[in-house]
C-alpha cells in the first residue's frame, strides 16, 4: 500500500508536496551542502527560512501591523498557562466560553493564576453547540476572554468571532487556523500547536498584538515571557529548527493553491458532503446543532457501536485510517484539514454508503 488517506486529529497529515519538498531537500538544502536539521539558527539560511516561514503566514492572515508572530515550543499546552501569565496586568479575573474538552484544559490550568469566570457554557448539553453572542456573561474589568474556536474533540465550531467589546479577546486556533480568512484584527491574541493545521509536532505560533507584551510580573521567568520571544525573533534558545522549516513549506503550499479563500471553499465543500451523508443516513449520526459543526473534525457514530470495530478495520483496509473517535467520545471522527484532499473524503464517503448497505 502507499501513502494512506489519514484522518488523524493530530498530529495530522500533511500535504504530499510538503513531505516531497522536504525529502528532496533534506541532504542538501539548496547549495548548502547540509539539512536543515544541522543549521544552526542564528546562521544566514536558517535565518532567511524563519523569515519566509513569517512573512507567508503574515501575507496568509493578512496579519495587520501591530502585531508580533511568536514561533515556541511547548505546544498549545504551554500556552493554557503562559496566556495568564502575560495577559494578567495585575487584574485579577479571566472570563473563558467552555464548550469543550480543550475549554476545560485551558480553565482547568488558568485556574492556577486567577479567578476564573465562565463566561458560557455548553456543558449541561453535551457539549454540542458553541454559545451565541446573547448567551455570554463577560465581565468588563476581566483581563481578556479565552475561547475555543474549534473544539478538536466535540467537533464544535464557533460560527462567529465574539465580541468582547475592549477586553482582549483570546483564542485557541489549533484545529482552525488556516482553513478560512480570518480578521485578525478581532483578536488580542490567537495561538495554535502546529500538529493539526500548520506542519509537524514540536512548534506553536503566536500571534499577539503588541500591547499586551511586556506585561508578565516582575519574576516571570524569561522562557515564559512573551516579550523574551518578541525582542529575539524567536530565537532567545534553539527554536525547532525542523518543524519551523516544514511549517514554512506548508505556508508556502497554501499560498500556491489560493491561499485561504480557496482553502475555505474546498473545505466547506468537504465538511458539507460528510455532514449530508451522515444526515441522509439512518445509520450515522452527528450531535451537533447544524451551524456549530466543525469543518475541521466531523465525529459520527454508527446506529450500533458493536460495528465499530469492523468499520475501523474494513475502512484500513481501504486506506482510510485513524478514524477512531476519541476514547471520551467513542464512534469515529473524520478529521478533514487542509491537507486531506477533497479525492480522501470522496473515498470516505463511498466506504461509509457501502458499509451501511451491508452492515444497516
Ligand atoms: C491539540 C489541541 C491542543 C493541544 O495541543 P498540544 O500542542 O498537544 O499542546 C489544544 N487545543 C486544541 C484546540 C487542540 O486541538
Amino acid at each position: 500500500m502507499g501513502r494512506v488517506f489519514n484522518f488523524s486529529a493530530g498530529p495530522a497529515a500533511i500535504p504530499q508536496e510538503v513531505l516531497e519538498r522536504a525529502q528532496n531537500e533534506m541532504l542538501d538544502w539548496r547549495g548548502s551542502g547540509m539539512s536543515v536539521m544541522e543549521m544552526s539558527h542564528r546562521g544566514r539560511e536558517f535565518v532567511s527560512i524563519a523569515e519566509k516561514a513569517e512573512q507567508d503566514l503574515r501575507e496568509l492572515m493578512e496579519i495587520p501591523s501591530g502585531y508580533k508572530v511568536l514561533f515556541l515550543q511547548g505546544g498549545a499546552s504551554a500556552q493554557f498557562a503562559m496566556i495568564p501569565m502575560n495577559l494578567l496586568a495585575g487584574k485579577k479575573s479571566a472570563d473563558y466560553i467552555n464548550t469543550g474538552a480543550w475549554s476545560k484544559k485551558a480553565i482547568k490550568e488558568a485556574g492556577r493564576f486567577c479567578e476564573v469566570g465562565i463566561a458560557a457554557s455548553s456543558e449541561t448539553g453535551g457539549f454540542a453547540r458553541a454559545p451565541a453572542q446573547g448567551e455570554l456573561r463577560l465581565n468588563p474589568e476581566a483581563a481578556y476572554v479565552h475561547y475555543t474556536p474549534n473544539e478538536t474533540i466535540g467537533g464544535v465550531e464557533f460560527p462567529y468571532v465574539p465580541d468582547t467589546g475592549s477586553v482582549p479577546l483570546v483564542a485557541d486556533f489549533s484545529s482552525t487556523i488556516l482553513s478560512r480568512p480570518l480578521d485578525v484584527s478581532r483578536f488580542g491574541l490567537i495561538y495554535a500547536g502546529a500538529q493539526k493545521n500548520i506542519g509537524p509536532a514540536g512548534i506553536a505560533v503566536v500571534i499577539v498584538r503588541e500591547d499586551l507584551l511586556g506585561r508578565a510580573p516582575e519574576g516571570t521567568p524569561a522562557m515564559f515571557d512573551y516579550k523574551t520571544h518578541a525582542d529575539s525573533g524567536s530565537m532567545y534558545n534553539t527554536p525547532p529548527t525542523y518543524p519551523w522549516y516544514v511549517a514554512g513549506l506548508v505556508f508556502d503550499w497554501l499560498k500556491r493553491n489560493g491561499g485561504l479563500s480557496a482553502m475555505a471553499e474546498v473545505n466547506g465543500r468537504k465538511a458539507k458532503k460528510l455532514y449530508e451523508a451522515i444526515d441522509s443516513s439512518g445509520f450515522y449520526s452527528n450531535p451537533v446543532e447544524l451551524v456549530s459543526r466543525s469543518w475541521m473534525n466531523v465525529p459520527f457514530t454508527l446506529a450500533k457501536p458493536e460495528l465499530d470495530a469492523g468499520f475501523l478495520r474494513e475502512a484500513a483496509g481501504e486506506g482510510l485510517v485513524t478514524l477512531k473517535g476519541h476514547r471520551s467520545v467513542g464512534g469515529m471522527r473524520a478529521s478533514i484539514y487542509n491537507a486531506m484532499p477533497e479525492e480522501g473524503v470522496d473515498a470516505l464517503l463511498a466506504f461509509m454508503k457501502e458499509f451501511e448497505r451491508r452492515n444497516g
